[in-house]
């Protein structure tokens, strides 16, 4: 097909124009002219494709077929099966399934996914014959040679065998999209892996790689052809400043997973997350440390993050919460000092800056702590983003200890949602929190279970002095 007989589609009304504008003569929505092949193209294909009923149609004995078999594949990698999803002994990436991993640029999706090629790769793990398990990886960022670096790097350190990976890892050069699913249909490799979704192109579409239409396209095709053949298929995407996968709506509906690896770049911690998940819960996150040679599965994250902990400081307090399944400990720190401005500045990392807002309120008002013009920073150690309410009471108590200069008591955790009028509201699974906390050597939980309101908790742990003194 020639170059220009695409046309551009208005997203927000569907207004189509032959040549890209700025603005939408319709709606007048500005940037939301998309390139896309023009319908009677792709119903020309769809028909010149078909098609005998067999092809769309599907007893319900084969569906059972397929829902019986269950079988999802293991990264080899804990805490990314965790994330992927499963039960009991099953975790992993459900066959024909196609997951979006984004994240930052220089966060370790290149190496994480490498590490799963290694992984994987080995026989004594997969106990199938050779050519079952070939693996493809579409390497558009960066050249073979640099993946095949990285490989015998990651080999090397885990002690797994490069032969079998050489042996079984086919690299593919090409950024045509049409290339990569004629590679796939010929070679059914038993996974495949893009890097990335941005360089890949169609050459049925003028635009640019990684510009909307192409990304959208590219993907539907790559998608189609892993269901396919029952093929995973990971796409890597990256994350433009503003925090969103490039083209990321569009991409978000295609595929199967949308999963977030974020960390601090500096530090070592990093998180993978599920945002959407067709085939798991999208809570669930892995834990990893990321050391020279590759990731390192956290099984203990409450560990971790308590590490650098030192409840002898004013500020400091622990408090725990859910991620996903899993009970979390975390360490919350807060700092409350006079503020030389007119409007005292209110400071979030890693927490909702609403929260600390909400909480200083109810702090000035039913516990009378002076928080009116004092600058408040408060942040969660680790790099970690904590996202449920459990927080508020840990929050409002290192709050209030930093602004007493007082340090909390060490083995004590604070678990519980605090409502406008200073009551201490119960949370989801706090009994499963409450084991963790104690298996971790925490003796003093405090929780709805042993207070009724933030003030009560404040006067047991003497931090309403300002009031009585
Ligand atoms: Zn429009």
């Amino acid at each position: 097909m020639a170059k220009g007989d695409t046309v551009f589609v208005c997203q927000n009304c569907g207004w189509t124009t032959a040549k890209w504008v700025g603005q939408c003569y319709e709606c007048h929505t500005w940037n939301a002219m998309v390139e896309e092949l023009p319908i009677e193209t792709i119903a020309n294909k769809k028909s010149a494709k078909a098609q005998k009923i067999e092809d769309f149609t599907v007893t319900f004995s084969q569906v059972e077929t397929l829902s019986a078999s269950k079988s999802r594949l293991s990264t080899n990698i804990d805490e990314f099966d965790r994330v992927l999803g499963g039960e009991d002994s099953n975790f992993g990436m459900v066959l024909g399934s196609v997951m979006l991993i984004g994240g930052e640029p220089g966060i370790g999706k290149s190496t994480l996914l490498t590490q799963m090629v290694v992984g994987m790769l080995q026989p004594s793990k997969t106990g199938s014959s050779k050519s079952e398990h070939k693996f493809m990886y579409v390497c558009g960022e960066e050249n073979p040679a640099q993946v095949a670096l990285r490989i015998e790097r990651i080999a090397k350190q885990f002690h797994e065998n490069v032969t079998t990976v050489k042996d079984n890892l086919i690299f593919v050069t090409t950024a045509d999209v049409d290339a990569i699913t004629a590679a796939m249909q010929k070679l059914k490799p038993r996974c495949v892996v893009v890097d990335s979704i941005q360089t890949v192109t169609t050459t049925d579409l003028s635009g640019a790689a990684g510009s909307v239409g192409q990304v959208r396209e590219c993907a539907e095709r790559l998608t189609t052809t892993a269901k396919a053949l029952h093929i995973p298929l990971f796409l890597v995407g990256h994350v433009t400043k503003e925090g969103v996968i490039s083209g990321p709506k569009v991409l978000e509906h295609i595929v199967d997973s949308v999963l977030e690896l974020s960390g601090d770049r500096t530090g070592d911690l990093r998180i993978l997350r599920a945002i959407k998940n067709r085939f798991g819960a999208t809570d669930e996150v892995g834990v990893f440390r990321m050391r020279e040679y590759g990731f390192e599965s956290v099984s203990n994250p409450s560990e971790l993050f308590l590490e650098y902990a030192d409840t002898q400081v004013p500020g400091s307090i622990t408090a725990c919460v859910m991620e996903g399944t899993r009970p979390l400990l975390v360490e919350i720190q807060a700092l409350v000092v006079e503020s030389q401005l007119a409007m005292p500045r209110r400071v979030g990392r890693g927490i909702n800056l609403p929260r600390i807002q909400v909480l200083s309120a109810v702090l000035q008002k039913h516990c009378y702590l002076p928080l009116g013009s004092t600058d408040i920073f408060a942040s969660v150690a680790g790099g970690f983003e904590v996202k449920e309410p459990s927080i508020d009471l840990g929050l409002a108590v290192a709050m209030a200890s930093s602004l007493n200069n007082k340090p909390i008591k060490e083995k004590t955790v604070f678990i519980g949602e605090i409502g406008l009028l200073g009551e201490i509201r119960s949370v989801n699974l706090l009994d499963r929190r409450i084991k963790e906390a104690k298996r971790l050597g925490f003796t003093n939980i405090i929780s709805k279970k042993t207070h009724k309101s933030v003030r009560q908790v404040l006067s047991d742990l003497q931090l309403l002095k300002s009031k009585t003194t």
